[in-house]
């Protein structure tokens, strides 16, 4: 491909609302354009690779025996009232009527289009299992569109359903869609963990996310130095050794504590330290108020939290229903006298010790000598915090590290779920009727682009992992008018794709500058440049994209010098990638 044929509008400036390198990158290497909020244009070099990902994901989903199919992008209101989702997605859904008044949705995901597809076809056990999958647009009106490719409201995901007739079955679905995630972002040549995710009403460890690790990531995963323990923060459980404290404490007693809103105010004015605090926070959990305590130097996690109390929805009470609750002004909630609150959970660590200070629910006012044994009704003492970086690995006792990461693959089991409420039965060997057993497996393939220069990058722009870059190669012809260095640039270029090598010619009428600088915020992994003296010495000037390091190839012998070059930079990029095998300490982010 000849640069001056092809449409790259590169950028100087990165677009003011661009907050994250790929969203600055990914524009300026003319990749992608915004249309409005959370709505992007691919460019051709966008598209290449976004294509390039796809390609990766489909033949891994492919070997993997998935079967593609393609099902429409808009969804009737009624599959989704059958499911029960039409009333909880919630404002993500963006919905809308035809001209015959009848509901339809844009989706976010197909879980009832494809469950509805297979109970109209799959009758026996002998057809199972099945699973299908898609690489479509989705769309989900996400409350805050950002970071270019990673939050967008439009984005290509990969979606895989499967349906088996017996749990062992399902477990083997989810186990080789977990190998062909690993499968696909290890050839994608990406730094990657799978993580224990959180599953919500269904438990146990069948849901995992696979997070390409790099400093911006949204999420944070904690990662045991020791052993093969990973898990999302929402999930990963905190050890707790289970022995409640047996020491007691003199009479509790009420102190005053005048405009002492926070923890820290607290422990600093009565002079303790914020871990003898127990924060209490109210939570309204489906509509009935809940307390949540945990120790005054800990967060309380909302997942754990939501999940103990088995409900829908928990979302913090009101400032006006807190001083309902409590009888005083907010900051002075506390575990004893809270009114109309039935149930009061205590994450495990309260249980270790006694001798609290809390909230006095009087305004002004706090407690000391708090026993929770002694003096509050705990319905339960639960895990309820967030896991640190100082706490013990739950698995191995070993070190934990906290890295960033971004989501870019999702795998679930579903058990029954849709099956039951939309009725997806099959005949087993018997003759009985049986509900399928589901699972659903995501990928975000244009993601995955920002989730990689994410990762991938330096000060000069993009580096692209060999297998996602647009182009593989890029031939800079650094003198287009001379002929000999024009018929030498174009003579490496036919020869590279006639042996299937992605290869972009910039032949354009530029300085040596604007090209070099070009190349490097493009990101082609390799760079041969072709110019007049080096010519004169027979040589070709080749660079390796990710480490800067230069060589000089024969001229006269190229063919034999280049394959001897790439397969020096893809032993590299094969090193870097491979940091798995080592220590998880070393998950960084590449260019950082
Ligand atoms: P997130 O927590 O990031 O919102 P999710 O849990 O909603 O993700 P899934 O429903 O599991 O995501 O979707 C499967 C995959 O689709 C995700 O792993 C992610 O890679 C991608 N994805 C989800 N939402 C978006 C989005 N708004 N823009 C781009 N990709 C997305
Ligand atoms: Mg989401």
């Amino acid at each position: 491909m000849r640069w001056s044929r092809y449409y790259i509008p590169t950028l100087k400036e990165a677009p003011a609302d661009a907050e994250v390198v790929s969203h600055k990158l990914l524009v300026r290497a003319g990749m992608i354009r915004k249309l409005t909020s959370g709505l992007y244009s691919f460019l051709p070099l966008g598209l290449r690779a976004l294509n390039k990902s796809g390609r990766i994901v489909r033949e891994e989903m492919d070997r993997a025996g998935a079967l593609e199919i393609v099902m429409p992008v808009v969804q009737p209101g009624d599959l989704w009232k059958e499911s029960g989702r039409w009333e909880h997605y919630g404002r993500e859904l963006l919905r809308f009527v035809d001209r015959h008044d009848r509901d339809y949705c844009l989706g976010p995901t197909h879980e009832e289009v494809v469950t509805d597809l297979v109970r109209g076809e799959i009758k026996s056990y002998r057809q199972l299992p099945v699973n299908l999958y898609q690489v479509q647009t989705k769309f989900r009106d996400e409350i805050r569109p950002r970071f270019g490719l990673m939050r967008c409201r439009e984005f290509v995901m990969k979606d895989a359903y499967s349906f088996d007739k017996d749990e062992p079955g399902a477990e083997a679905s989810y186990r080789a869609m977990y190998d062909a995630y690993s499968r696909i972002f290890s050839r994608m040549g990406m730094r990657f963990r799978p993580v224990q995710a959180d599953s919500g009403a269904i438990g146990g460890s069948f849901s995992h996310e696979f997070m390409v690790l790099a400093d911006t990531g949204e999420d944070t995963i904690a990662v045991c130095r020791d052993c093969d323990f990973a898990a999302n923060l929402e999930k990963a459980p905190v050890a707790f050794s289970g022995a409640p404290c047996t020491e007691t404490c003199p009479p509790m007693e009420e102190v005053p504590t005048p405009d002492t809103h926070t923890v820290d105010e607290v422990a600093a004015f009565l002079g303790v330290a914020p871990a003898r605090v127990v924060k209490t926070l109210l939570y309204v959990a489906d509509g009935e108020p809940v307390a949540a305590l945990v120790r005054g130097d800990r967060e309380l996690n909302e997942v754990k939290f939501k999940n103990l109390l088995g409900a829908a929805e928990i979302e913090l009470a009101e400032p006006a229903r807190v001083v309902e609750l409590t009888g005083a002004a907010v900051g002075f909630a506390g575990p004893v006298g809270l009114k109309g609150v039935a149930r009061v959970y205590a994450d495990n660590e309260l249980m270790a010790a006694t001798d609290w200070v809390a909230g006095a629910n009087r305004t002004d006012a706090h407690v000391r000598h708090l026993d929770l044994a002694r003096d509050a009704a705990v319905t339960v003492f639960a895990d309820l915090r967030t896991i640190t970086a100082q706490d013990p690995c739950p698995v191995c006792g070993g070190a934990l590290e906290l890295p960033r990461g971004i989501e870019v693959g999702h795998v679930f089991k579903l058990g029954l779920k849709y099956s039951e409420a939309m009725n997806a039965k099959f005949l087993d060997e018997e003759g009985k009727e049986r509900f399928m057993i589901m699972g659903c497996y995501g990928i975000g393939v244009s993601r995955i682009i920002a989730a990689c220069i994410e990762q991938n990058h330096d000060e000069h722009g993009i580096v692209f992992p060999i297998p996602l870059a647009p182009f593989e190669v890029v031939v800079l012809n650094l003198a287009p008018k001379d002929e000999a260095v024009s018929a030498k640039a174009q003579e490496i270029h036919d020869f590279l794709e006639a042996q299937g090598v992605d290869t972009l010619l910039d032949d354009r009428e530029e300085r040596p500058g604007v090209k070099f600088k070009d190349a490097d915020l493009i990101g082609c992994p390799m760079q041969l440049v072709v110019g007049g003296k080096g010519l004169e010495r027979g040589v070709i000037e080749a660079k390796d994209r990710r480490t800067g390091e230069k060589s000089e190839l024969d001229a006269a012998d190229f063919a034999a010098a280049y394959a001897t070059w790439r397969a020096g930079v893809e032993r590299g990029w094969a090193d870097y990638a491979a940091f798995r095998d080592g220590a998880a300490a070393s998950a960084k982010g590449g260019g950082e």
